[in-house]
């Protein structure tokens, strides 16, 4: 049986630097944050091994080392931090009603105001070596802004035909000896620009009609076997670093039937410059909205808007 609602000032849904950055200006500004974690606490950063890139590590740190420092942080100004799964929401009136959970744990929560930092997640080929390398921080990745740099002078094989897999080609291109880009289609889909200029720089190779039988390596990449589609024929193509850019899935469907979205999934804002949504009171930060920059600064600093902007919502109210 579920229990009685229980009433929440600012709920905050999800924990990727987003969700923390929020959490921590909204705390500090006595909003009483809730937050739930979603299934993967600390989000997509939990599967990176070196962050490089963020401000303020001058030597660096894990991915999951930082997800534990926001967390902290958050906490010590009373974030009520929770592991939780938003089920299904109802945006419909001036009360937003959130359930966690199902079965015989399923809690309905209710809100004055919702930060929505559900994020997005990497697509992977799903290849059991990939998984496993990646997991190991054994050069597989899903980001080369974030992990090119680990690869300089170095041979890599980055997967896709989208706009991201050229721009993050045209990326590696610039720090590594060779990049081969696989695309399984006879052309990209790509815009143009984007085609041409990975189709004119001399140190990426574009193999189409081509998918990846295999990573090779044991406790990092090797090589990438890679297979014709047309002919079946293989062959390994010797290098350091694997990325695959084949799309984000945006963690936004629980939230479809309220909150407008783009037709990727990708949450639109209502008021550009702002965090809100179509929904008063319900705004939205990180990757959620998001397809362009994905990195963990930008999340951060959308957070730090949407906190912002749920006080002022939130302090009108009254
Ligand atoms: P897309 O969905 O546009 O492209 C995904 C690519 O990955 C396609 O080439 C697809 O091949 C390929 N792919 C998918 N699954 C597999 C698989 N299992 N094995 C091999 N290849 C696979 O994703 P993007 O992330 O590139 O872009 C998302 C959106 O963001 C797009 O609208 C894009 O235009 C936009 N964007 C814009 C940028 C810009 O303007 N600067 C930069 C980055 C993104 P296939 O075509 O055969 O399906």
């Amino acid at each position: 049986m579920e229990t009685a609602p229980e009433h929440v000032h600012l709920l905050i849904i999800g924990s990727g630097p987003a969700g923390y950055t929020a959490a921590i200006y909204a705390a500090r500004a006595d909003l009483r944050p809730v937050m739930y974690q979603g299934s993967q606490p600390g989000g997509q950063l939990m599967d990176t091994t070196e962050v490089d890139n963020f401000p303020g590590y001058p030597e660096g740190v894990k991915g999951p080392e930082m997800m534990g420092d926001l967390e902290a942080q958050a906490r010590r100004f009373g974030t009520d931090i929770r592991y939780g799964w938003v089920t299904e929401v109802d945006f419909s009136g001036p009360v937003h009603k959130v359930w966690v959970g199902e079965g015989a744990s399923r809690k309905e929560i209710h809100a004055d105001a919702v930060v929505l930092a559900t994020g997005a997640s990497a697509k992977w080929l799903g290849l059991p070596n990939e998984l496993r390398l990646r997991d190991i921080g054994g050069g597989v990745s899903a980001c080369a802004v974030c992990d090119g740099f680990f690869y300089r002078g170095q041979n890599v094989v980055i997967v896709g035909g989208g706009d991201t897999a050229c721009e993050e080609a045209s990326y590696l291109a610039k720090l590594c000896t060779k990049v081969t880009q696989l695309v399984r289609g006879t052309s990209m889909r790509a815009s143009k620009a984007m085609q041409h200029r990975v189709l004119n720089t001399p140190n990426i190779e574009v193999l189409f009609e081509t998918e990846t039988a295999d990573i090779l390596g044991d406790q990092g990449v090797e090589a990438v076997r890679v297979r014709n589609i047309a002919t079946g024929a293989e062959h390994d193509i010797p290098c350091t670093g694997f990325f695959v850019a084949i799309g984000h899935t945006p963690n936004t469907a629980v939230f479809k039937d309220y909150i407008d979205l783009d037709e990727t999934g990708y949450i639109r804002y209502a008021v550009p410059g702002t965090t809100r949504t179509n929904r008063p009171g319900i705004f939205v930060a990180g990757d959620a909205a998001d397809k362009t920059y994905r990195q963990a600064i930008t999340a951060a600093g959308t957070g730090c808007m949407a906190a912002l902007d749920a006080e002022r919502y939130l302090a009108e109210k009254v």
